[in-house]
């Protein structure tokens, strides 16, 4: 239904909205290197276009949270602009925003969170949880958008743990925000075929380590407005579902 921008609403306005049933969502990004092609944005514009579609979708009012953008992102952190914030520092600042929007008295509130790193969605689902152990009986959900059935719908290179600046998210890109996109510094990219997981697994600490001395992975040259745009659709459907089956 109607997309609400927290930031323009009055008090009283938000506690009525809470109050007539609406979902609240808090897009979660980082501030982080995305390859010579994507700004830091990303995970945050992505976030927020996701919080947009699902809004659209729903059959309640949506009010949409500022959205968060620093976060626990060690991995991208040898490249200039990243700025990564400890768990600890994370998990509090998150449990302290949630509560704060439960208090307001909403009933559904959902983190939309499109920072991939393990690390940071581990912090995002504590910190939920924690929320939800003092929050009664209003619902803090986690839509995760990485496990099955969704995950193996957004393709091969995201499964492979590859979706770090390359199709996946390029492709995301084009279809929210083009004109943050280089494309020309996009097409020039080669193909960087690299396991993610195992090298984590193997002891890479961040994307240096993993073979990715540009901060991007898999095959940014590949991605397409249209993929993008089929890619939204296969996310926006996950939350929605997600946010329906919990709604009171
Ligand atoms: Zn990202």
């Amino acid at each position: 239904m109607t997309l609400h921008d927290a930031r323009l609403l009055s008090w009283p306005r938000t506690r009525a909205l809470a109050q007539a049933g609406a979902v609240a969502l808090l897009p979660v990004g980082s501030t982080e290197a995305h390859g010579p092609h994507l700004p830091l944005s990303v995970d945050v514009v992505i976030a927020e276009e996701v919080c947009r579609r699902v809004a659209a979708r729903l059959s309640r009012d949506v009010v949409v949270f500022p959205p968060v953008a620093y976060a626990l992102t060690d991995f991208a952190a040898p490249f200039a602009g990243t700025v990564t914030l400890n768990a600890d520092v994370a998990r509090q600042m998150l449990q302290g925003i949630l509560s704060g929007i439960v208090a307001s008295g909403f009933r559904t509130v959902a983190v939309v969170n499109h920072h991939l790193e393990p690390a940071h969605f581990r912090v995002v689902h504590d910190a939920a949880k924690a929320v939800q152990a003092q929050a009664g009986t209003a619902r803090v959900l986690v839509p995760d958008h990485r496990r099955a059935p969704t995950g193996p719908l957004l393709g091969a290179e995201f499964m492979h743990g590859g979706s770090h600046a390359g199709r996946y998210e390029t492709s995301l890109m084009l279809a929210a925000a083009p004109k943050l996109v280089d494309v020309a510094a996009m097409k020039a990219l080669p193909t960087l075929e690299i396991d993610l997981p195992g090298a984590i697994k193997g002891g890479a600490k961040n994307f240096l380590e993993c073979g990715g001395p540009d901060a991007y992975f898999g095959a940014p040259a590949d991605a397409t407005a249209d993929e993008g745009e089929r890619l939204f659709t296969i996310i926006t459907d996950a939350t929605v579902a997600t946010l329906e089956g919990a709604l009171p």
